[in-house]
């Protein structure tokens, strides 16, 4: 099945930044470090993806390196979908803050919260056919993307083979869930995409 849309990268510093498009109707999948929104911004430009056409924003999980920059974004007029498992997470954030990060605190009251059983609807809203499930295992408020068409949107859910430690249960389970649902190539929060078999 050819992507029923285009991804782009617009990471910078390690982190990946995917920009979900389905025409002129634009997802971003994990949202900039704190206090760099101008390098977020500067890496949109040199790809061509006009910041005002990124309507909607998804973190994978509420660490700095994945949403540092979602009220930056949020200001610029991007819409910030929240998961329910991921409500909590977004003041706990802040414990992991330095006032010298530059970080723009997260307003809750405006973000667009919803179950993942309702995310297919939103995003067929946004032309794209797929859904947003809770894939915990790397945190508790981890969720993947995982279009129809298979591309797979894993933020730092760990690798199964690298899943060692206490949590290996449940990263397993996770990856089960994500094939089950259909992910067949995967664009991960750091590193390149790769193919699960
Ligand atoms: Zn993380």
């Amino acid at each position: 099945m050819p992507p029923a849309c285009t991804i782009v990268n617009v990471g910078y510093r390690s982190t990946n930044f995917w920009v979900v498009s389905a025409g002129r109707s634009r997802l971003l999948v994990d949202l900039g470090w704190p206090g760099m929104f101008g390098a977020l911004q500067a890496a949109l430009h040199r790809l061509d993806v006009p910041l005002a056409e990124i309507t909607h924003g998804l973190a994978t999980h509420y660490h700095l390196d994945h949403a540092g920059a979602a009220q930056d974004l949020k200001n610029r007029g991007m819409r910030l979908i929240v998961t329910e498992e991921q409500v909590d997470a977004i003041p706990a954030m802040k414990a992991h803050i330095k006032p010298t990060d530059g970080y723009t605190d997260i307003v809750l009251h405006d973000n667009l919260v919803i179950r993942c059983d309702e995310s297919r609807d939103l995003l067929a809203r946004l032309g794209l056919a797929g859904r947003i499930m809770p894939t915990p295992g790397h945190s508790d408020d981890s969720v993947s993307l995982v279009l129809d068409s298979g591309e797979t949107f894993t933020g730092d859910l760990t690798l199964p083979a690298m899943a060692t430690d206490e949590a290996a249960e449940q990263i397993r389970a996770s990856w089960q869930a994500l094939r089950a649902a259909g992910a067949r190539r995967v664009f991960p929060g750091h590193g390149s995409p790769w193919s699960l078999q």
